[in-house]
């Protein structure tokens, strides 16, 4: 990486936080101090692989649960449809009823 600043070649360096009092990484300008351009570094994730590795897990994780949703989707479906059944059930119950005592009111 060059200095956007004046073209020189960035050189990895390190510092304190004071803040913090953790170490840090940044790049600083090889022409220091001529140049003072400095780029902070994001901190590397360490655990680059394992850090993929989650995401794999994370998507089979993520089908299992859609596996399960989709189960629960048909269980619910099933448990509707009984639901309706014994409304239907109910409905043809009362309207038996009804046909069948059409002057109980008098
Ligand atoms: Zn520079």
């Amino acid at each position: 990486m060059l200095c956007p600043q004046c073209g020189k070649p960035l050189r990895e360096k390190s510092g304190v936080s004071k803040k913090t009092g953790k170490p840090y990484r940044f790049l600083g300008c090889s022409g220091y101090p001529n140049c003072e351009y400095t780029q902070f570094l994001k901190p590397e994730p360490k655990q680059g692989l394992k850090k993929v590795i989650p995401t794999i897990i994370e998507k089979e994780e993520m089908v299992k649960y859609l596996g399960i949703l989709r189960g629960d989707i048909q269980g619910i479906k099933k448990e509707l449809e009984g639901i309706k059944q014994q409304i239907t059930n109910i409905e043809t119950n009362l309207i038996g009823k009804l046909v069948e005592n059409p002057n109980e009111e008098k």
